[in-house]
């Protein structure tokens, strides 16, 4: 587990904050990249599901849980299993304020010193400081809501706790 507390399971999404939730490798230690339902003894459990199998499966749970029309849900889940390292082959860093992947250079937000940054986006971090210094985690779900709300088809209501939840799962926004 890293200093954060919460891992994202690299093949299905799913945030790992306790010890039960990571599976295990061969030796017996914890998996630092997987989940409990993924990964056990160093293997996966479904070694030759696809991503669009698992996004299916991930699709039907959201659908289920906000009421996103099935299509969308599967797209959707799609894309953000398409970030995570099973599927990516490599693990592509999450925007730690608006969960953006930064998949190219020029997704990275900007150090005071010009670097770029590792954890948050452009839209977000510039010159080592936030864009939106003084945005609040309300303020932030009140902002992300009718995005999300229009991309997947459901009432600013479910939005509203989607965003909510996901968005206590970022860095900025963990209490
Ligand atoms: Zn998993
Ligand atoms: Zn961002």
């Amino acid at each position: 587990m890293d200093a954060n507390g919460i891992r994202t399971c690299q093949s299905c999404g799913m945030p790992m904050s306790a010890e039960e939730h990571f599976g295990t490798e061969a030796d017996g230690g914890f998996s630092r990249d997987y989940c409990t339902y993924c990964y056990q003894k160093g293997a996966f459990t479904e070694s030759n599901i696809t991503i669009d199998e698992m996004a299916k499966i991930s699709g039907a749970m959201m659908s289920q849980l906000y009421a996103i029309p099935l299509e969308k849900a599967e797209s959707f889940s799609k894309e953000q299993l398409s970030c995570l390292k099973r599927w990516a082959g490599r693990e592509i860093a999450l925007c730690g304020s608006c969960g953006m992947p930064l998949a190219r250079d020029e997704d990275a937000g900007t150090e005071a010193d010009g670097s770029r940054s590792t954890a948050y986006c452009t839209y977000c971090y510039r010159d080592g400081r936030f864009t939106e210094p003084d945005l609040t985690r309300e303020q932030a779900v009140e902002k992300y809501v009718p995005m999300m709300a229009s991309h997947l088809g459901i009432p600013a209501e479910k939005a509203t706790e989607m965003v909510r939840q996901y968005l206590s799962t970022l860095p900025r926004w963990r209490e």
